[in-house]
């Protein structure tokens, strides 16, 4: 038997409702099955935190979290502190000090989840898009002279190394060699960005050839917009630098019918660190406090712990209660048109899964 140790991360706005709700449901889990425990610790980091101790966590929080197996997350966002102080003060301190940086998001539409694409069948649209997040456009490199004088000067590099490039685009072929479809498209703008989107572009050939069974293809970023939309199966492994894949999944996550939805993971693939998961969506000022916030984004992102934590069994299982979930139209959150809380979509999930495990009993 073993026991995960969990830290929770509720950050800001609705993150600190859909922790909670993501902790019920990890509770029901457990009890659910005698041979899985957890041990959460909880960290109170985010906008409070910051006005508290002016960071948005403490300097040797890092080494708080490589006490843990895994981090569920929440959001990280305040309306009375600049975005670029509460993403790099917290998620991004996280997710580049635990180098954790290689970040997939699935996308799927799940049962009784509409696509705003007319014509879009369930099985047209099943993505990953696996978002390099470690370098490119976030490293943080750049700087302001002349502030608030006519000659001010901003500048942000985008700096991508070969082996940051070479191991997520590893990472790439093997998760899509892991996908029945075997299919991997590259995406970049390496005809504007004729540097490092160029140099992106050899080390993709280089590493498809480790991986013949796999078939590629490449897309400029531009263009995978209007192909996400237009011709939604011919994609399947997406993989594209932190900012175009950043952009491209939130698209993913609202044609696959909710930002409310879509999960995210954080991972160190080597194990060396803890990977962090956490919903794609953000803060959501305009619903926090109001039982509003769709939990479901937070729950798959479970799954995807639960699959990193080794308990494959488990994640099938939530991942089933969360199907069944969603089918169910009246348990539908506003933001998929209904009008059910974060509360009662919690308490159905964790439902199916006593009603899962009563079944298993009666077997
Ligand atoms: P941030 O700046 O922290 O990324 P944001 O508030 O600008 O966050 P998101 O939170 O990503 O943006 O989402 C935009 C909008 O989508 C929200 O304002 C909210 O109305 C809706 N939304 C996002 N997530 C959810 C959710 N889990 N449940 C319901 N609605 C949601």
């Amino acid at each position: 038997m073993k026991t995960h140790r969990i830290a929770l991360v509720p950050g800001d706005g609705i993150g600190k409702e859909v922790i909670p709700a993501g902790r019920t449901v990890l509770e029901a889990l457990a009890a659910a099955h005698p041979d899985l425990h957890f041990d959460f610790e909880l960290f109170d980091w985010g906008g409070d935190y910051y006005r508290r101790h002016g960071l948005m966590m403490p300097a040797d929080g890092l080494d708080a979290l490589r006490k843990k197996d895994a981090i569920l997350f929440g959001s990280a966002g305040d309306p009375d502190i600049p975005d670029h102080i509460t993403l790099w003060g917290l998620r991004l301190k996280i997710c580049q000090g635990l180098d954790q940086y290689a970040n997939i998001r699935p996308t799927r539409i799940l049962p009784g989840i509409e696509s705003p694409l007319r014509h879009c069948r369930t099985e047209d649209l099943d993505w990953v898009i696996v978002r390099e997040n470690s370098e490119g456009e976030y490293s943080g490199v750049g700087g302001r002279a002349h502030q608030g004088q006519p000659l001010e000067v901003a500048t942000d590099l985008s700096l991508m190394t070969r082996a940051g490039v070479e191991r997520i685009l590893r990472f790439a072929f093997r998760l899509a060699a892991s996908r029945p479809r075997k299919l991997l498209t590259v995406i970049t703008k390496s005809n504007a960005q004729r540097h490092a989107m160029v140099m992106w572009d050899e080390i993709a050939a280089q590493v498809a050839s480790e991986f013949p069974a796999v078939t590629w293809d490449k897309e400029l970023v531009d263009a995978a917009t209007a192909r996400m939309v237009n011709r939604p199966a011919s994609l399947d492994t997406i993989v594209a630098t932190n900012l175009h894949a950043d952009i491209l999944s939130d698209l993913a996550a609202a044609l696959a019918g909710s930002l409310g939805i879509a999960p995210t993971a954080n991972l160190n693939p080597e194990r060396v660190t803890p990977s962090m998961f956490e919903p794609i969506h953000g803060s959501a000022f305009d619903i926090m406090g109001k039982g509003l916030a769709n939990p479901i984004g937070t729950f798959w992102s479970i799954v995807l712990m639960l699959e990193h934590l080794g308990e494959p069994h488990a994640a099938q299982q939530l991942m089933h209660a969360i199907e069944q979930v969603t089918a169910n139209p009246s348990l539908h959150t506003r933001d998929l048109g209904g009008t059910a809380t974060t509360a009662a979509v919690t308490e159905a999930v964790c439902a199916q899964l006593a009603a899962a495990k009563r079944h298993t009993a009666h077997a």
